[in-house]
């Protein structure tokens, strides 16, 4: 099995897994304490918390705190329904997380478009709003936003800026000028059921969840300290490869470029996370060219709206016409990914692809 689709998860970091076993511990080891115990051994999973907290920081802005919580998709509601706001402008290409939670607060939410490159327009009219919410890589394009300048528009207009990082947090720059992030582990070689809400010093939310008052009262329940064990050593891992996890990632990138040479290219050619690649070729059949290539694990469109039959909101977004966008595909590699396996899936991709006549 060939695995490209690192933007639905990714494998889980051999460095991370081995910080998270002694938090896991059976009834002979020590790890299994609740960390909200005031006793020796929870006060121990306690510490191993707070010591992943510091190490996830690593990869956020100073000047604010991070809260665990069970996933992205929950740091996204804390942010959008805890802050209170009443009036949203979202991006069009913005994941279900976002879009979907600000249809709820606000039906009528201000649908920010992106141009054909799928960038959001740094001057959108971003007046008379509470919050704003841009994510940072978009996860079925990779196209990167000017989050810097989206960011001062909204402070101009006294709106909050929310921005889901969960495709560029570990890879690049963390987005320093938003008041609000978002994290996922399993999207930097984490494991899976653990996200962040990073919130800048001074700005206040509500809890969507309420009971014993973890998470500095903004997330009842207990944490799971080997989660939060695996979060942090991924974090330091990323960003101490995160030089070298680019570099590999682009030689990937140039090489399934070439092997996919006659593919158009969906989004910024240079605005981009490469580890994305999301192609399309005219008449191609994508759930026969799935069928024929059970063995290389790829998208055809970002996992959550793949099997909905529907187009990509995203691609429909750059002013791709539903035949462009189900003609699409989405490559996802990453630091695990080796040279030989690109080239051996981009060649099997574009035969079985010419098979079909396209
Ligand atoms: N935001 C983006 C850009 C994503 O790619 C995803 C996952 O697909 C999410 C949010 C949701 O993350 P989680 O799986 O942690 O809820």
């Amino acid at each position: 099995m060939i695995y490209l689709d690192y933007q639905a998860t990714t494998p889980i970091a051999p460095e991370a897994r081995d910080a998270m076993l002694p938090w896991l511990g059976g009834p002979e080891a020590a790890g299994f304490a609740n960390p909200h115990s005031p006793h020796r051994p929870g006060r121990a999973a306690a510490a191993a918390v707070e010591f992943a907290r510091e190490q996830v920081a690593g990869l956020l802005p100073p000047g604010g705190r991070v809260i665990f919580t069970g996933s992205a998709t929950e740091a996204l509601n804390l942010a959008i329904l805890g802050s209170g706001a009443k009036r949203l402008a979202v991006s069009a290409i913005e994941h279900a997380a976002v879009l979907d939670t600000a249809r709820w607060v606000q039906p009528d939410a201000r649908i920010l478009p992106v141009d054909r490159d799928g960038v959001v327009d740094g001057a959108a009219d971003l007046k008379g709003l509470d919050l704003v919410a841009v994510m940072q890589v978009n996860n079925e394009i990779g196209t990167v936003q000017p989050i810097d300048t989206l960011a001062a528009a909204a402070h101009r207009e006294g709106a909050l800026f929310l921005c889901d990082a969960v495709q560029g947090a570990g890879k690049i720059a963390p987005p320093a000028s938003a008041d609000m992030i978002a994290l996922s582990a399993h999207k930097l070689y984490g494991p899976k059921g653990i996200g962040a809400l990073w919130v800048r010093d001074g700005i206040a939310l509500t809890p969507l969840i309420h009971g014993g008052g973890q998470e500095q009262g903004l997330r009842s329940g207990t944490l799971s300290p080997a989660l939060c064990a695996g979060f942090g050593a991924a974090a330091v891992l990323a960003r101490d490869r995160a030089e070298a996890d680019a570099a590999h990632i682009d030689a990937l990138w140039h090489r399934a470029r070439e092997l996919l040479s006659r593919w158009t290219l969906n989004g910024s050619p240079d605005r981009r996370w490469r580890g994305n690649l999301n192609i399309r070729l005219d008449g191609l059949d994508v759930a026969r060219l799935m069928s024929d290539l059970r063995d290389i694990a790829f998208s055809a469109g970002s996992a959550c709206a793949s099997g909905s039959g529907r187009p990509s909101h995203v691609l429909t977004a750059l002013g791709l016409n539903p035949k462009e966008a189900k003609s699409s595909v989405r490559l996802g590699f990453g630091r695990y990914s080796s040279y030989r396996e690109i080239e051996d899936a981009c060649a099997r991709i574009e035969a079985a692809a010419a098979a079909q006549g396209v």
